[in-house]
């Protein structure tokens, strides 16, 4: 790793939204270059804003198809540098380092058992009866077990504030944290910094921060804390759905992210929506738990492009700033994909190398590795 002399790229960097776009480029950025001055404008605290801050904390690389994911290998590669540093931090950071994706009809069931078979390095195949828990009531028929170094359930709010805290301690630059509730004048705001890099996940398109319309749509999330009374939950399990231990065994996170709601629903619809869709995999815990809290976040979904939903980053003409520079659009793998395009993206401001190619979407400057 060469470290960037001061003679090259920005010395100053405003990053608005600290998610986990905007952590891993600040991350990524006082990295290469530890002179660096970043300040991260955020209207929350960090881990307490946005989609990051209710993420199931799901981070391996395949697809519901059993297959890797476009960049899933090197995404879990470039996270584990950050997940490391952040948990030298933070406790609690890494929750679990296996996930069950579960069968519950045959066609999951062979789609699950030929992943096993193509990627025995990070998952198994194990019938019902195998499985650490009791599926005797459920129609579990059995699950692909994600294990090893391409796979963690991450805590992410501990996560990013462990990232924040690194930053802060890392470099010779000064890192700032500085609160914004409602910027009625961005391009005033910005304009003392050098470059600026938008992060601000929905929040951007909500708040106007960004008026361009771009290739993304907005999917509202919600997910609940279901409290156990009799016993704790250690598996993650995930079949369209999934449920994730809190880091109070006694306490779980049900959720989902493909919800296409208009609307909020209200806490016994959420709830209602959720045990219909998951009480065939998960009925131990909705007999057993009684819901304390709805959240909800929007994530920012991309469009689907030859190599499915990517993220976007690159240069941006903004009339904020003339510097300014994108990362958005992580859709459900914000884990898998913000160190890898925080890393690509850190590249592409201190050196516009040859290594991308250029893909214009009008006013956005979009580029994916060649
Ligand atoms: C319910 C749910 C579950 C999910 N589960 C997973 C999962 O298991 N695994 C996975 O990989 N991904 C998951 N995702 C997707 C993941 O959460 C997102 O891809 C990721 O968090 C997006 O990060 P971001 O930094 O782009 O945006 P965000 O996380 O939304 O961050 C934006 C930041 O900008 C700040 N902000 C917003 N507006 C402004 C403003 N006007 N001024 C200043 N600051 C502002 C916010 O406070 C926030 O800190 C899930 C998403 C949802 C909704």
């Amino acid at each position: 790793m060469v470290t960037i002399p001061s003679s090259i790229g920005p010395n100053n960097v405003g990053i608005v939204g600290g998610g986990l776009a905007g952590m891993a480029t600040a991350f990524q950025l006082i990295k290469k270059k530890p002179s660096i001055n970043v300040t991260i404008i955020d209207k929350a605290l960090p881990g307490t804003g946005g989609a990051s801050s209710v993420a199931g904390g799901l981070l391996h690389p395949l697809t519901p198809r059993g297959k890797i994911a476009a960049f899933g290998i090197q995404g879990v590669d470039s996270s584990k540098t950050l997940i490391e540093t952040a948990s030298e931090f933070e406790k609690g950071v890494v929750l679990r380092d296996e996930i069950y994706r579960v069968a519950v009809n045959n066609k999951h069931r062979s789609v699950l058992k030929a992943a096993a078979s193509s990627h025995p390095q990070f998952c198994e195949w194990l019938e019902a009866n195998e499985l650490e828990w009791d599926t005797s009531s459920s129609s579990v028929l059995g699950a692909l077990r994600i294990h090893g170094s391409g796979c963690k359930v991450i805590h992410v709010p501990s996560y990013l504030n462990g990232l924040w805290l690194a930053c802060e301690s890392r470099g010779t630059g000064d890192r700032v944290w500085a609160l914004e509730e409602d910027c009625a004048d961005w391009k005033e705001r910005l304009s003392e910094f050098d470059a600026v890099v938008l992060s601000a996940g929905a929040g951007m398109f909500q708040d106007a921060v960004v008026k361009q319309e771009l290739p993304v749509q907005l999917v509202r999330g919600q997910s609940i804390e279901l409290h156990l009374r009799n016993r704790q939950f250690e598996q993650v399990r995930l079949c369209g759905k999934y449920a994730t231990p809190l880091p109070d065994k006694g306490k779980v996170n049900i959720g989902a992210t493909q919800e296409f709601k208009d609307e909020p629903l209200d806490c016994a619809s959420v709830k209602d929506e959720l045990q219909m869709r998951s009480y065939d995999f998960l009925s131990d815990l909705w007999d057993d738990g009684d819901v304390h809290k709805v959240t909800e976040g929007f994530r920012v979904q991309s469009d689907r492009g030859p190599r499915g939903r990517l993220p976007i980053i690159g240069s941006f003409d903004s009339e904020l700033h003339d510097n300014a520079w994108i990362f958005t659009g992580l859709s459900s793998r914000g884990l898998l994909y913000h160190s890898l395009f925080g890393d690509m993206l850190t590249d592409m401001m201190f050196d516009s190398d040859e290594n991308y190619q250029l893909v214009d979407a009008e006013s956005l400057n979009w580029w994916v590795m060649n």
